[in-house]
């Protein structure tokens, strides 16, 4: 397009010169040129169009001046007269390609902004993936860490630091209430959930989402926990008085007679045995008989060191171990607890009932030096305490 723009023109000077230079002036051959030059002014640029003009006006004069064309000088007027429309008809389409510029122009920009549109949603879609991965992983590892710690502290202090982080909305105050609750529970052995569940999450999505999955993650790493530790309590320790189950008592008595030799130190061991307890059961029943023997529990806790070793033997019967401790300090001990148990009478519901032990000592490697051979030396010395009245200590063989 570009070669007409000088093409044209170049077309149309060449006309001129042929209109002035033609031998053969006649009317119609001048008409012949004069057309096409009108035709090819169509598409000429405005400036050229003045010029056209211009040349117009020449030849008009020339028609005047050459006698037998002067008939022929209202065809020149003519072309001349259509400068003007020539020159409507280029604005009127330089308005209307400068229109539909405009018009290109405005979609163009509307689809840029579509496109823009579009991206900020894809960019905004991969960035909730992203969160959303990135939520997966991390609830994954909160999972991993509650299914790697059996320890309640431990699951503990993460609850805690899971609600410091997810609960920023809920009050210090309130958070702390919940994880107490929590604590206690589980403490107790008892599983209410509803310390978890009541915490009222985010508002908005995905935050509540996310807290609400949060919350069963806890719930369930908690109660696992729970669990095992119950578990755990439970084959080790006595329901009733707290104290080690015979089992577990064993073994960790093989351990410190095992320790004591090698190092060689005494140990003394006491089998304390509650004197007609079954009368207690028969006179008052078997509830009032269970509190006895969780304050006869609780006094013996009391009347040792924290590193003896306090069991539930039997029924009514106690073993403890006093790691480091000789003939003296095993009478010393048996007697403190044999008066503690005396001193005072246990409130059971609304009796008040009297309690006394009979308490066989032997010494570990004085007496026997097998956990076997021990319990037997113990056990034959609190029967012979038994057998010389009840409320007495005896070590070994003789009566103190
Ligand atoms: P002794 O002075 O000879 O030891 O007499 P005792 O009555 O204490 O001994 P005995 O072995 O005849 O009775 C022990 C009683 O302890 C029998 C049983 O009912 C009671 N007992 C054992 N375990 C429990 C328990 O868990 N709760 C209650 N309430 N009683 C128990
Ligand atoms: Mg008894
Ligand atoms: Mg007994």
């Amino acid at each position: 397009m570009r070669g007409v723009r000088f093409l044209l023109p170049a077309a149309w000077l060449l006309m001129l010169g042929a209109v002035f230079l033609a031998p053969e002036k006649s009317g119609p051959w001048l008409l012949a040129l004069v057309l096409p030059m009108a035709g090819a002014a169509f598409f000429l640029p405005p400036r050229l169009l003045w010029l056209l003009a211009a040349a117009s006006s020449l030849s008009s004069l020339y028609l005047i001046r050459v006698e037998p064309l002067r008939e022929w000088l209202p065809a020149a007027w003519v072309a001349y007269a259509m400068v003007p429309f020539f020159l409507w008809r280029k604005a009127r389409r330089t308005e209307g390609a400068l229109a539909a510029c405009a018009k290109r122009q405005r979609q163009l920009s509307e689809s840029r902004e579509l496109l823009l549109g579009k991206k900020r949603k894809w960019t905004s879609t991969a960035r909730g993936q992203e969160e959303g991965i990135s939520t997966i992983v991390e609830l994954y590892g909160i999972s991993k860490r509650f299914l790697a710690t059996l320890d309640l502290e431990e699951a503990i202090r993460i609850a805690e630091e899971v609600l410091k982080a997810e609960g920023a909305h809920l009050a210090p105050s309130r958070r702390q209430e919940c994880l107490s609750v929590l604590r206690e529970d589980l403490e107790k052995g008892r599983l209410s959930l509803e310390a978890l569940s009541s915490l009222p999450g985010p508002a908005e999505p995905p935050g509540a989402e996310r807290f609400d999955i949060l919350k069963g993650q806890l719930a369930m790493g908690l109660r696992r926990v729970g669990l095992y530790q119950r578990v755990q309590e439970s084959a080790t320790h006595d329901s009733l008085t707290g104290l080690w189950v015979r089992r577990h008592f064993l073994e960790r008595l093989a351990e410190e007679i095992d320790r004591s030799s090698r190092r060689e130190l005494k140990l003394a061991f006491l089998m304390v045995d509650l004197d007609f307890f079954k009368r207690v059961n028969d006179t008052y029943g078997h509830l009032v008989g269970d509190v006895v023997l969780k304050e006869a529990a609780l006094r013996l806790r009391r009347s040792v060191r924290e590193i003896d070793l306090v069991a539930r033997y039997g029924g009514e019967e106690f073993a403890l171990a006093l790691p480091e401790a000789n003939r003296l300090l095993g009478v010393q001990v048996a007697e403190r607890i044999r008066q503690t148990m005396s001193q005072t009478n246990v409130r059971a519901y609304d009796e008040l009932i009297g309690m006394t032990v009979s308490v066989g000592v032997a010494i570990f490697p004085d007496d026997a030096r097998t956990v076997e051979d021990l319990i037997e030396a113990a056990d034959q010395a609190m029967y012979r305490a038994k057998a010389l009245g009840r409320n007495r200590t005896v070590a070994g063989v003789s009566q103190l």
